[in-house]
Parts: structure tokens; C-alpha cells; sequence
């Protein structure tokens, strides 16, 4: 077994079946993702469009492909045709574009709210209020090409594992609330939550997605 392969296999062992793991490949040549799609695995993960789009162009068609990083609209039709989950939607902008792009491929695609839970003041998402005024938005049902079925966060970057374990827990518990928004398009029950450094604190406050680089194929 290749390390790679060990790594997944452990990680997928210690988050059990409580999470998914998400196998975050960015700036990881197509050599090693195809490796590691040789080995069983087709969930990636990638920040940035155009190199998820030339990824999955040079790649087998039955991957997985979640846009994990910012995305921008004016981007949005360049992987409309074939991502499986975008974890960074922070916008009802974002969100009439996506749908705009679903439709003419004639797809639904699955998004995630990112909510801003770090402390820091560097990273993208929505504070809970500006999530609850998407969620309550009476255009909202119009959008039938999208389907928001969970949230996404960044714990602080700091060694403080209290710290990052109540906003965890704090994501969690949004989750559950938001559980009163649902409709057709709109179910949230994916957490998507944890990292290398803290995906086994994230599991254990109730992540359902895990999304791991550096844990599986060494420091970037
Ligand atoms: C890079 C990245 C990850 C993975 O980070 P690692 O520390 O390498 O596991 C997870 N989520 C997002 C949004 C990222 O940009």
C-alpha cells in the first residue's frame, strides 16, 4: 500500500462512518490524484476553478469534485457542468448564479453556507444572521436548481483546542437550528468541518464532512 493510501485509510478509520472524508487535493499534480483514484478513493478537493477544471479534464469521470475555496461568479460556469458539492457559498448573489448555471445544464448542485466562525479577520463567510436572511428569503424557492444542504467552517488557525472546539460546536448547533428552514431546496444536514490539524476535534463535536490535505499527501 502506497502512503497515500495508508493515510486515507487511516484517517477514514478514525472518523468512522460519522464523516466523509473529503481529500483535499489542491496544488497536488495530476499524477498523484490519479494515484490515489487508482488506489479506491474519488472524493477531491480543490480551492481554486481553473485548476479544478483542468484536473478534471485530464481525469476519470466518475470523481467526486468539491470547490472548497472561494468562488467568484463570474466562475461559476466553468464547473457547473460537473461539482458534486460547492462548500463556500457566502452569498445570495453566489447562490442566483450557481442556480443560473445549474439550470442551463440542466443539473441541481448541491452548496454549502460557509459561516464565518474564526476569530481571525482573513477568511470568507457569513455571519449567522446574514445566513438566516438567505434561508428566510421569500425568493429563495425560485431557485430550484440549487440545494442547500448543510454549512461549512474554518476554526482559528491556533493552538488553543478549546478555542476550536467551541466554534465546532457553535457550527454544529447552527446546523440543528437551521434545521427550521427547510423546503424543497433547502435541507441542512452536512457539517462540513475539520482540517489536518483538527479534523478528530471536529468529528467529535458532530462534523459531517471532513476536508484533509497535508494529512494525506505531506506539507504543500
Ligand atoms: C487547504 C484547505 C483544506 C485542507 O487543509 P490541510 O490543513 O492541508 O488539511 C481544507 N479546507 C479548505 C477550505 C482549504 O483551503
Amino acid at each position: 500500500m502506497s502512503s497515500i493510501e495508508q493515510n486515507i485509510s487511516r484517517i477514514e478509520q478514525e472518523i468512522t462512518d460519522a464523516a466523509r472524508l473529503v481529500a483535499v487535493t489542491k496544488t497536488k499534480p495530476v499524477a498523484v490524484l490519479q494515484e490515489t483514484y487508482e488506489s479506491g478513493f474519488r472524493r477531491f478537493g480543490e480551492n481554486k476553478v481553473q485548476e479544478m477544471v483542468e484536473k478534471y479534464n485530464l481525469l476519470p469521470k466518475d470523481i467526486e469534485w468539491h470547490l472548497i475555496g472561494h468562488l467568484q461568479t463570474n466562475k461559476v460556469k466553468y464547473i457547473a457542468p460537473f461539482v458534486s458539492l460547492i462548500h463556500s457559498v457566502d452569498s445570495y448573489k453566489l447562490l442566483k448564479e450557481i442556480n443560473k448555471e445549474a439550470k442551463k445544464n440542466d443539473r441541481v448542485i448541491c452548496c454549502l453556507l460557509q459561516i464565518f466562525i474564526a476569530s481571525e479577520e482573513t477568511k470568507f463567510g457569513l455571519s449567522e444572521e446574514e445566513a438566516v436572511e438567505i434561508l428566510s428569503s421569500e425568493s429563495l424557492a425560485d431557485l430550484k436548481n440549487i440545494k442547500i444542504t448543510g454549512l461549512m467552517g474554518m476554526a482559528s488557525n491556533t493552538e488553543d483546542e478549546s478555542q476550536v472546539r467551541s466554534e465546532f460546536r457553535g457550527l454544529k448547533k447552527l446546523s440543528l437550528d437551521f434545521g427550521k428552514y427547510d423546503a424543497e431546496n433547502v435541507s441542512i444536514k452536512d457539517v462540513s468541518m475539520g482540517m489536518s490539524g483538527d479534523y478528530l476535534l471536529a468529528v467529535e463535536e458532530g462534523s459531517t464532512i471532513v476536508r484533509v490535505g497535508s494529512a494525506i499527501f505531506g506539507n504543500r
